[in-house]
């Protein structure tokens, strides 16, 4: 098969891979029905995260189960099924407190490269969760989005205690920001505040539940989020970019007592000693543990009450997915769907 191969910054080929075969005995292999561009790739595809060898790209995926490894059980061939971007076993005392991204067996999806037909998922037993029957081509995306950005908005809403009577402001407008805005929602918080500059995210972000827009950054942003606090700052913060501006942003922007949920991956982040300790904010953050919230985030799919497929604004086939990195990376898209003929299917 062919798959997405990062050669260098600003240099990703759809080229020859391998197959993937069940190497070990808890493994699936999926055909793939969808798959994505993350903002996470686009670390590396800038060069900000270094690129030592060709590495083949993607961790996001869901499909049909193509083959069983001989000790699956839970998975059968023909299922259609979501998985988050580590695979966890889903027993060990760290998955039971609901870390699962933190599993003491986790594999990174990455390191198996989801931009492809196929994809090989190790622990598939405690990875993948089945849908019901195999879902309408219009309930793909939304499924897919569960697979990490939805699921990670979700942990941060959660980790933020987004819920009734709460004010939670939201830092970034990606994918994985405005699905903080639409989780939040549906937590029942009272105000979200989404600050973002662009106004066809900030469109989107008003249809996912955004009560406020606040266009202002830094410290000026800040200011703005006291002035709407009487002000104290927001009881619930969501942090979903990774730079020391948007983190300290995020800080200020929480009322002592208040919680703060980062899930933008830290790049070059140090947060100041005194500062911090003087926040008496609770932190919580880090790769979501999408795994968690995949069974109620597909529920709420297949029900029709949640669509966050909507942060899907590029739909192109596999072969065209530079172009695919090009747009995010341009921010032309909020974010690229592949398919691997162009249409998506189970
Ligand atoms: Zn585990």
């Amino acid at each position: 098969m062919k798959g997405a191969v990062l050669f260098a910054p600003h240099d990703v080929r759809y080229v020859e891979r391998e197959d993937p075969k069940i190497v070990e005995p808890t493994d699936v292999i999926l055909r793939l029905s969808a798959t994505c561009v993350c903002g996470s790739d686009l670390w590396p595809y800038r060069g900000i995260s270094p690129v030592r060898r060709p590495t083949p790209m993607g961790h996001e995926y869901v499909g049909v189960v193509e083959d069983v490894g001989t000790s699956v059980r839970t998975v059968k061939k023909g299922q259609f099924v979501v998985g988050s971007f580590f695979a966890s076993d889903d027993t060990c005392p760290i998955c039971q407190a609901g870390y699962q991204s933190r599993c003491v067996n986790a594999v990174p999806m990455g390191s198996l490269g989801a931009q492809a037909p196929y994809l090989r998922v190790p622990l598939a037993d405690g990875t993948l969760v089945a849908t019901p029957e195999l879902p309408p081509a219009s309930m793909i995306p939304s499924l897919l989005a569960a697979s990490d950005v939805l699921g990670t908005g979700w942990f941060a809403a959660d980790a933020a205690e987004a819920g009734p009577g709460k004010t939670v402001v939201v830092v970034g407008d990606g994918a994985v920001g405005l699905l903080g805005v639409l989780a939040a929602k549906q937590m029942r918080a009272e105000r979200i505040v989404l600050m973002s500059r662009n106004p066809d995210r900030q469109q989107l972000g008003r249809e996912f539940g955004a009560t406020d827009i606040v266009t202002e950054r830094g410290d000026e942003g800040v200011a703005r989020i006291k002035e709407m606090t009487n002000g104290l700052g927001a009881h619930s913060v969501i942090e979903a970019v990774g730079t020391q501006e948007s983190m300290m942003q995020a800080l200020r922007s929480t009322r002592p007592g208040g919680h703060l949920g980062f899930v933008g991956v830290a790049h070059g982040v140090a947060l100041p000693g005194l500062e911090l300790f003087q926040a008496e904010v609770h932190l919580l953050g880090g790769p979501a543990p999408v795994r968690r919230y995949l069974p109620e985030l597909v529920d709420l799919i297949w029900s029709g009450k949640i669509d966050p497929g909507e942060v899907f604004d590029l739909t192109l086939p596999l072969d065209q997915v530079a172009e695919g990195y090009k747009a995010m990376d341009e921010r032309r898209a909020i974010k690229t769907l592949l398919a691997p003929d162009g249409k998506v299917a189970a």
